[in-house]
């Protein structure tokens, strides 16, 4: 059993009709999603702005309620828990946030934020909680001694630090990281990624890594997920996604990146921008910007399976 099976999840948001008696309309966000991750992994969702992959992290967290679909967790139905049995559930799984400054309270010192998560899902005493915010201060590398200050006394890296270590405060099953690096100077970037990356060895929790950066990705990523539009186009293991993009949208996304040009083709600059998700184009949503779109593609969207030769590898693709 995996730790995580995401079946079908749908994220619509509503928007008023365009005229008195005219049709409901949606923003369809996230448009039936499925994948799995095991316990110990890493899995780089990557894509465009606007493709759908924060959307996904925060569903996953229910900092966003789906409007379809499942999250069975350790064979758990986690979109059927509510009210109380929700806010125990929380503990198992958490958020690492882009900004590390916005996501921690200005007023409350380092302490407090450690000790909030541990106050509301474990039966830890003061003096067992106070151990346990020294303990994990000193996990991701900060000094005990400085859990009397506030936020703004630390630098974006020193923050990320703090958000890493509330994330983990209660042992989740799995955690997803939005954008954990991307606003933090290129210096401590690599710092915060290996930091999460041994953290992972030694806690074996699951990991959802959403960044635009690819090089990231392919770094800290066992597989790697591409969405295009609400929609998964293409999942490989690292390496293979990196080296041999199956997708035309995976092989344009990672042509634009120095150093991971897929057999050293030149890039694949895409026309036009991501057309609105309110309005998807028919078939596949990708033809309108696809080099490689035939009729085909027009009328009729392809669906995810598995590449031969590559058992790991699955695309949505009529080329495939
Ligand atoms: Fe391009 Fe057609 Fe494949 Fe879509 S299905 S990515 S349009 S070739």
């Amino acid at each position: 059993m995996s730790l995580l099976e995401v079946k079908g999840l749908k994220k619509y948001y509503p928007l008023p009709p365009e005229h008195l008696f005219g049709k409901k309309r949606f923003v369809k966000a996230l448009d039936g999603v499925s994948f799995t991750l095991e316990r110990g992994e890493t899995l780089g969702l990557v894509g465009e702005s606007g493709c759908g992959k924060s959307t996904l992290g925060r569903a996953l967290v229910r900092l966003e309620e789906p409007t379809a679909g499942e999250v069975i967790l350790n064979g758990e139905d986690m979109l059927s828990l509510k009210g109380t049995a929700l806010r125990k559930k929380r503990g198992a799984f958490q958020m690492i946030f882009q900004d590390p400054y916005g996501s921690l309270n200005p007023r409350m010192t380092i302490f407090s934020t450690l000790e909030e998560p541990l106050l509301l899902h474990t039966d830890l005493n003061a003096a067992e909680r106070a151990e346990q915010v020294a303990k994990l201060m000193q996990m991701v590398g900060l000094d005990p001694k400085l859990s009397d200050r506030y936020p703004h006394q630390f630098s974006g890296g020193q923050r990320q630090r703090i958000g890493i270590a509330r994330a983990l405060a209660v042992n989740p099953d799995f955690i997803v990281a939005d954008e954990p690096v991307s606003a933090l100077d290129v210096s401590v970037q690599a710092a915060i990624v290996n930091l999460l990356g041994d953290l992972q060895k030694d806690r074996n929790f699951g990991m959802i890594f959403i960044a635009h950066d690819l090089a990231v990705v392919e770094h800290i990523a066992d597989r790697i997920m591409v969405m295009y539009l609400g929609k998964t186009v293409e999942v490989a293991p690292a390496e293979e996604l990196c080296r041999n993009p199956k997708h035309p949208y995976s092989k344009a996304l990672l042509s634009a990146v120095p150093g991971l040009h897929p057999d050293g083709k030149e890039r694949i600059v895409l026309q036009g921008d991501v057309p609105s998700p309110l309005n998807p184009p028919s078939g596949c949503r990708f033809h309108p910007r696809c080099p490689a779109c035939m009729p085909v593609c027009k009328e009729k969207e392809p669906e995810m399976k598995a590449v031969p030769g590559c058992p790991s590898c699955s695309c949505a693709c009529h080329l495939i």
